[in-house]
């Protein structure tokens, strides 16, 4: 067990551990992460650390980034390495074949920058690419399943930008301990073998995919050691070549042939369309709450401006006097957001394609006018998009989009205060379900809206050649006073919204620790009907928030959350309980 292991165990282990489970102690045979690992479950107090930080959704992925942390490399060499290694470990939530969005505060010039590596549609994509014959739409897993649903990857050429821009680790050394991971093989973890076998149905879809996640026929068991010599030399050439093997050569006509060639729903991806692959910096959208300012991704996600628009709309109503057992709370909460989503349905998409009000949608006057419909006691009985101001005459239909949960996101800080917030994903759980070369291809193209257009307006998230889809995800850096003061996000489909919002209402309005904001329960409103977190206090609402109108409905809701706080005195980390991220720090 090499040095600098053995000190994060040492931090860890003043924590008291409430999991010992024996699916990740046979990993300690293959891998010294393994010890992190079984600290993995501490018993949800914040984790506190002086100099650097990670949050990241598995214990070996969260390690990698510590290692380079450590070692001294900044918060951009640490999110690289904890991408590469998601991508093997947790392969179902995303990868090189996916996408992701970067929120990035720079301490030396302090600025925030957002680096859009979103996925994109390829050239020969119509309006048309979701509806049948008749023009109806597709049923949404007909859509999912298959070459279809593919857009561009973008993580990839994210990782390499994100390097050639602010890295300071040699870019080989922060892929190489994936492509030893790969090669050496690592334990399957309780979910991604949970989720292996609830899917097993639709992974056994594609060959490739299936002898994967089901060797033989049967769905990998916690706690096998999996092995992706595949993976391993894709992260090999790329350390070598960089990211342009991915977009070229060899690997491009495996990844056009595996989406061209799934006979029962094929794609339209040419090899063009990789090749002409950009990330895109985009401006940062930040909207003021309280003595904060609230940063995160614009156009094409509808994250941040619909997360600034409900804390806008909260703002002039003290959430802090009444406290988060409040129903009275959870009305302004659920209400502001059903407003927001109303403006989110009809004016967000990708604005390199259609016109998005993104001023009008945070102008003061407008969010004030907006907040004021919050004034009354009960449910709103009818949510409409608002009239931001606007300098496109043309309004649209309202948006009709799925969203399910995959995804994953991270936070981190260096020792120089450098933070990353990434929200990254290959969309629905295994994406596509089609496989090559070691990772997943994702299916975020079913992130547009399935129809075109609604009584002969056009829908802004339709889809078109060379557009990227509408997402939710919302890497988030809360700043005070030109520096950050909490980085955030989760995945969760187009629920990221209401966790992160409510993440944050709760550490700033209700004074809990980044720890307790997380696993605080759940109460999501997006289109009317009050998703209540199933076995957490928040199903005493129910009753009241019936009472006010709501329809009431419990389930469970999986969010991702992985947040930092950075306070005068340190660093306050917190992973959420609902899946297997941890925080480690020094
Ligand atoms: N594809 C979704 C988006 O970009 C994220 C999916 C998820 O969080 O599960 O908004």
């Amino acid at each position: 067990m090499s040095h600098t292991i053995k000190k994060f165990i040492l931090a860890l282990s003043l924590l008291p551990i409430a999991w010992g489970a024996s699916a990740l102690q046979s990993a300690d045979e293959v891998a010294p992460e393994a010890a992190i690992a079984l600290a993995a479950k501490q018993d949800r107090n914040p984790v506190y650390s002086k100099d650097w930080m990670v949050a990241v959704a598995n214990p070996v992925a969260a390690t990698a980034a510590a290692n380079v942390l450590e070692n001294g490399g900044n918060a951009i060499d640490a999110a690289i390495a904890a991408q590469a290694m998601l991508g093997l470990v947790e392969p179902q939530s995303s990868g090189l074949g996916g996408g992701a969005f970067l929120v990035y505060f720079d301490a030396g010039t302090g600025t925030v920058t957002t680096l859009d590596g979103r996925e994109t549609a390829p050239t020969a994509a119509t309006s048309k690419l979701f509806l049948d014959a008749q023009g109806e739409p597709l049923k949404f897993f007909d859509a999912v399943i298959g070459g279809r649903s593919v857009g561009v990857p973008g993580t990839p050429a994210l990782m390499e930008e994100m390097h050639k821009r602010w890295g300071k680790t040699a870019w080989p050394d922060l892929l190489q301990p994936a492509i030893e991971r790969a090669r050496a093989g690592f334990t399957v973890s309780e979910r991604l073998s949970g989720l292996v076998t609830s899917g097993a149905e639709r992974l056994s879809k594609h060959p490739v995919t299936k002898d994967y996640f089901l060797p033989g026929g049967e769905p990998v068991q916690v706690g096998t050691i999996l092995r992706n010599p595949d993976y391993a030399d894709v992260l090999q050439a790329m350390a070598e070549e960089g990211a342009s093997v991915f977009y070229s050569g060899d690997l491009a006509s495996d990844i056009v042939e595996t989406i061209t060639g799934f006979e029962s729903n094929p794609g339209v991806m040419a090899l063009e369309d990789l090749a002409n692959y950009k990330v895109i910096e985009r401006d940062a959208v930040c909207g003021p709450y309280r003595i904060y300012q609230v940063c995160g991704m614009g156009p094409p996600s509808s994250g941040a401006l619909t997360v600034a628009q409900i804390l806008g709309l909260l703002e002039p109503y003290d959430l802090g006097a009444l406290g988060a057992s409040n129903p009275e709370s959870w009305r302004l909460i659920g209400d502001a957001s059903r407003l927001a989503f109303a403006d989110r349905g009809r004016y967000m998409a990708d604005s390199d394609f259609v016109k998005v009000p993104a001023r009008g949608l945070l102008k003061t006057d407008y969010v004030k006018a907006r907040s004021m419909l919050l004034k009354g006691t009960k449910a709103l009985e009818e949510v409409a998009p608002g009239e931001p101001e606007w300098d496109e005459t043309r309004f649209w239909a309202d948006d009709e989009s799925l969203e399910l949960p995959s995804t994953t996101h991270f936070s981190i800080i260096d020792r120089d205060g450098n933070a990353v917030s990434i929200t990254s994903t290959i969309e629905n759980g295994f994406g596509s379900r089609l496989m090559t070369n070691g990772f997943l291809l994702n299916n975020e193209l079913t992130d547009f809206s399935f129809r075109d257009q609604r009584d002969g307006k056009p829908i802004a998230n339709r889809v078109e050649p060379g557009k990227r889809p509408r997402s939710s995800m919302s890497p988030t850096i809360v700043m005070q006073d030109g520096k950050p003061v909490l980085i955030i996000g989760s995945p969760g489909g187009s629920r990221i919204i209401g966790y992160v919002t409510k993440t944050i209402i709760a550490h700033i309005d209700w004074g809990m620790d980044i720890q307790k904001a997380i696993s605080s329960p759940h109460l999501v409103n997006r289109f009317g009907t009050f998703d209540l977190e199933k076995g957490t206090d928040a199903e005493m609402l129910s009753v009241p928030l019936e009472a006010m109108g709501y329809e009431v409905n419990l389930r469970d809701l999986t969010s991702g959350l992985h947040g930092i706080v950075i306070n005068a005195g340190g660093l306050e980390g917190g992973a959420d309980h609902r899946r297997e991220g941890i925080v480690l720090g020094k």
